[in-house]
């Protein structure tokens, strides 16, 4: 399987700075064979979508609204997004902070409805994790997030394990602590959706470089990785993809 790496620009770069990434990004993966999603702010989608026909490289949304229409001043739609993007990130810990399981769970029925693809987030603080409940907190993040989701869908579905104490933190899950959780996420998959849950992609994100990307996707769990930070450097994200 090839392996997925998804930049998560959160609100960061003008329209300037994202047709110069591009303009730099693009030749320098061209040959890559490996999966490529950049996620941009979503007033960018359209024009990312544009930059980057023709090419390897797919746009994701960072995130919608889990109604399709309505006085919510101010967000943002699935069908305002679809027509840009073939993937939509959903329960990134930035947005957990004000979303709950509930609303990711009504958020990842619409996408895998659209047969768009998902990127859903799960991972631990650092309390959860001190208390031994880091399990805990995936398998209610994941339980709740595909409950009633059929198993015809989760070929649309990719999970990414990020553990919250390694976002923005510059400090790394070990490639140990990264493997245990993705062989706990894949086996809870794979229980519930046989042969196709164990097909799920499952990414790592958290704090990820060029200097330690190698060590990180070594493992056969790891399908690919979400980056923050180093995706907004188009030399730095080229370096992680061509790993
Ligand atoms: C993220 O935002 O999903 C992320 C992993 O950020 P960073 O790489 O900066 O830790």
């Amino acid at each position: 399987m090839t392996k997925l790496f998804v930049a998560n620009w959160k609100m960061y770069k003008t329209l300037e700075e994202v047709r110069d990434f591009f303009k730099e990004f693009l030749p320098k993966v061209k040959d890559v064979s490996n999966e490529i999603v950049i996620c941009p702010p979503s007033v960018y989608l359209q024009e990312a979508n544009k930059l980057v026909q023709g090419s390897n490289v797919k746009i994701g949304a960072q995130n919608i609204h889990s109604e399709l229409q309505g006085a919510f001043t101010g967000e943002i739609s699935l069908p305002m997004v679809e027509e840009f993007c073939d993937y939509v990130l959903l329960g990134h810990s930035e947005r957990r902070m004000q979303e709950t399981n509930d609303i990711i769970h009504k958020k990842l029925l619409l996408v895998l409805g659209k047969k768009m693809k998902a990127i859903l987030c799960v991972g631990e603080r650092l309390e959860h994790r001190q208390l031994g409940d880091t399990n805990k907190i995936l398998e209610e993040q994941l339980s709740s997030a595909l409950h009633g989701v059929p198993s015809d869908k989760v070929a649309n579905l990719v999970v990414a394990y990020e553990p919250v104490w390694a976002i923005g933190t510059g400090i790394n899950a070990t490639p140990e602590q990264a493997e245990e959780a993705h062989k706990f996420i894949r086996s809870m998959l794979s229980n519930t959706y046989g042969a196709r849950g164990k097909n799920v992609r499952i990414l790592y994100g958290g704090s990820v470089t060029p200097e330690d990307i190698g060590s990180l996707i070594r493992d056969q769990d790891v399908d690919g990785v979400l980056v923050g930070g180093a995706s907004l450097n188009a030399r730095a994200f080229a370096a992680i993809v061509k790993v």
